[in-house]
């Protein structure tokens, strides 16, 4: 059976890559990641993905509108959300979510998109993946309350004891380029500590680049890094994990609830 690397979480559809692409996602096969999911978010990004899923039929496409946007994001395009994920190209809804770090003042707005976006999941059966940052009782209880699919906490930077609270409801947990920052105590450790039934790797690129590469430009392939940095922590061989993983992607994103 082959055996490859999977990116749960890219925005590779970013201008950043637009120029290059072939090249990005050459690198990426040769590197062993030969899955990657797309997340869209807005109409614009989502038509180039649908477009650039004819060249490579091997990437997976989530659309959903992230809190950061909330101000920009209209009624039409809530309609426009509905009808288009009902399209089997999309595998899941996402990233959506909370977000106070930077501005606070959208909180209701945010509560009320990521509200309404987890019912549209509801409705057509599809996996949500959350984008939550200094939101973590907000993203709980609103999760808690509402998600009736299967949930992936993307790029989770929480505690411990909130990991567990989500594991307890059955979530899903990636992680990325983070864990192998010398500094990241608590994602390290929640790495290491997650069922590896429930575990994702991500980049989230072009953020959170990981060693060897700090510093400069994330893209898709290096989740190979963060794969070979958790198989390290957790003491396992890098293939099993890689199957491990293969499996949590197919139970996630192609079961049923
Ligand atoms: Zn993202």
């Amino acid at each position: 059976m082959e055996k490859y690397w999977i990116d749960t979480h890219c925005h590779m559809n970013d201008e950043t890559y637009r120029d290059n692409l072939d090249e990005y996602m050459q690198r990426a096969w040769d590197f062993g990641v030969h899955k990657n999911v797309f997340i869209c978010m807005n109409r614009a990004d989502l038509e180039y993905t649908f477009e650039l899923q004819k060249k490579y039929p091997y990437i997976d496409i989530a659309y959903g509108y992230h809190p950061e946007d909330v101000d920009k994001i209209s009624e039409d395009d809530l309609k426009y959300m509905e009808e288009i994920i009902r399209d089997e190209r999309i595998i899941a809804i996402g990233e959506i979510g909370l977000d106070y770090y930077w501005d606070k003042t959208y909180k209701q707005e945010q509560k009320q998109l990521f509200v309404r976006q987890i019912e549209m999941a509801n409705k057509v059966s599809k996996p949500i993946l959350i984008h939550s940052r200094s939101a973590a009782q907000d993203t709980y209880d609103i999760l808690k309350q509402n998600a009736k699919t299967k949930v992936l906490m993307h790029c989770f930077g929480e505690s411990a004891e909130m990991m567990r609270e989500y594991l307890k409801l059955g979530y899903y947990i990636a992680f990325g380029g983070v864990v192998t920052f010398k500094n990241a105590k608590a994602p390290k450790e929640n790495a290491t500590n997650v069922p590896l039934d429930r575990l994702m790797l991500e980049t989230d690129c072009p953020y959170m680049t990981p060693v060897p590469f700090r510093g400069k430009t994330n893209e898709t392939a290096y989740v190979k890094y963060v794969g070979e940095f958790i198989a390290e922590i957790r003491n396992i061989p890098t293939d099993e994990l890689q199957l491990q993983l293969m499996e949590n992607y197919r139970r996630f994103f192609s079961e049923k609830n």
